[in-house]
């Protein structure tokens, strides 16, 4: 299934066209989304719930899909977790002497989360603002502790992400947390469209100029090492996001660009850039006035 969070309402693509399930999740009922809405129900009740969506799908009407009626399919999740540095390649061109391994997990604020086609807002005119496109995992069940080879149980399925970056001396937790930094869909693809994650291949496109590529199994920790690590630490819940890294291409953007990351079997995400409303220089952010 291809779930989007279609003008607020339950939707599921069907070839093409979209099917609304406002039989399953009323639209509106959540401020966290109606995937969000779905996914728990399905933790609480799998059998119960997929009976719901069939039925749902079997009576819903068929609309047309436009691009213009998706918003982020999970625009609150509890927990945005993300994995710095999990490709080698990202890991040489950064320079660093680390990965994954060592650096741990971060967490991103989740009100950066926007919706296809919403705009990236760059903060600062003169500080380096870099896409950084990524498979996201979304969490299906709680998960405590899980073991490796248990953890693909837990994910609900994947989407596609940026984690739009500012390159500047502040923690990862606040320069990726800056409003707009992380568009996110547009549909949900669960797992059992996705045979083998590892072989999911990611682009990432910058004017239609493409700047990365990667196969997911290139990854240092794969998605079953990254659910069993975020678990160990955190009790993830349903619906909680994990951004599982960029590989090389990372670079600059411009108000006036258009950002595309593609990953097959999953999906386009298009994010235009702007200058942001209150841009100012960095010399003048505000944290600079309180610490002079
Ligand atoms: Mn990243």
């Amino acid at each position: 299934m291809r779930y989007v969070n279609y003008g607020g309402h339950l939707g599921v693509i069907d070839n093409g066209d979209v099917l609304l399930l406002d039989d399953v999740v009323a639209s509106g009922e959540r401020a966290d989304g109606p995937v969000a809405a779905l996914i728990e129900r399905l933790a609480n009740d799998p059998d119960g719930t997929r009976r719901a969506v069939e039925a749902a799908r079997d009576r819903a009407t068929r609309q047309p899909y436009e691009a213009s009626q998706l918003r982020a399919p999970l625009p609150r999740p509890g927990k945005l977790i993300a994995a710095p540095v999990n490709y080698a390649d990202h890991k040489q061109e950064m320079k660093v002497e680390h990965s994954v391994r060592e650096y741990g997990l971060f967490l991103k604020a989740t009100s950066s989360i926007v919706g296809p086609g919403e705009p990236i807002q760059l903060p600062y005119p003169d500080v380096r603002t870099d896409q950084e496109g990524e498979l996201a995992v979304v969490v299906g069940r709680q998960a405590r502790n899980v073991a490796v080879q248990d953890a693909h149980e837990y994910v609900f399925g994947y989407t596609c992400a940026i984690d739009v970056s500012l390159r500047s001396t502040e923690d990862r937790s606040t320069r990726k947390s800056f409003d707009t930094f992380t568009p996110l869909g547009p549909a949900i693809v669960t797992t059992d469209e996705i045979v083998d994650d590892r072989t999911l291949e990611l682009e990432c496109f910058v004017n239609g100029e493409r700047r990365q590529r990667a196969v997911i199994g290139d990854m240092i920790f794969g998605v079953p090492e990254l659910i069993t690590y975020a678990s160990s630490v955190m009790t993830l819940w349903p619906g909680d996001v994990i951004l599982t890294g960029t590989p090389a291409g990372v670079g600059p953007l411009a108000p006036g660009d258009v950002v595309e990351v593609t990953i097959t079997q999953i999906g386009t995400l298009t994010s235009p850039v702007r200058s942001g409303s209150a841009a100012v220089p960095y010399a003048q952010r505000p944290s600079s006035a309180v610490l002079s």
